[in-house]
């Protein structure tokens, strides 16, 4: 979660060129910045505005799945919650499958687990152990990379489904808590930096 920000640029991708200017601008004018959630000095990145416009809907999920196409994933992860709003249209736009990474207790059948620290506790995600085909390229995406640690549980969760992790598709990077120091050498592409 963030606490301190500047003001959001064009992000880069490292796939290949910065996104379409035009997806950084409607990206920015449908994410409601709320401050003091879930708690004090936490500045929540609200992308409700976004998801019930839908031509601005669109135009992101479009450039998110341009920035992603030099990936060659053969699935894409979603990271729940707000992953899975993100990562069904990317994943349809891309003509592969999507695989539900979620929190503890949710899928039935054989899982796999991993926990990592949270600012205050721990949280566990899972996968289930047959959601992957041998050879997959996996595509994890979620709406904000923040610490990393999020996002690093469920790429070690796909390595150890013994598949590669072929990047990471953000809305909005938080730069300042250097999520993507702790992802390297992951190809992460975001449209937003902030
Ligand atoms: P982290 O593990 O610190 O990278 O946090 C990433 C996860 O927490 C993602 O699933 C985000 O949805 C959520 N998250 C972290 N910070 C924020 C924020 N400022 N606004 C909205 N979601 C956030």
């Amino acid at each position: 979660m963030t606490t301190t920000e500047s003001t959001p640029t064009p992000a880069g991708t490292s796939a290949g060129g910065p996104a379409p200017v035009q997806a950084v601008d409607v990206l920015r004018a449908h994410i409601r910045d709320v401050p003091d959630f879930p708690k004090p000095g936490v500045i929540f990145k609200d992308i409700a505005p976004l998801l019930t416009t839908p031509a601005a809907f669109a135009v992101v999920i479009d450039a998110l799945a341009d920035t992603v196409d030099g990936h060659g994933a053969t699935v894409v992860a979603a990271i729940e919650a707000r992953g899975f709003l993100l990562a069904a249209p990317v994943a349809y736009r891309l003509g592969v499958g999507v695989v539900p990474i979620r929190k503890q207790g949710k899928l039935p059948g054989e899982t796999i687990s991993r926990t990592y620290d949270l600012e205050y506790g721990t949280a566990t995600l899972e996968v289930q152990t047959d959601a992957f085909r041998p050879g997959d390229r996996v595509l994890l995406v979620d709406d904000v990379l923040a610490t990393g640690g999020t996002a690093l549980a469920a790429a070690e969760l796909v390595r150890q489904s013994g598949v590669e992790v072929a990047g990471l598709a953000v809305l909005m990077e938080l730069m300042f808590l250097s999520g993507r120091d702790r992802l390297a050498p992951l190809a992460i592409s975001s449209i937003m930096e902030v």
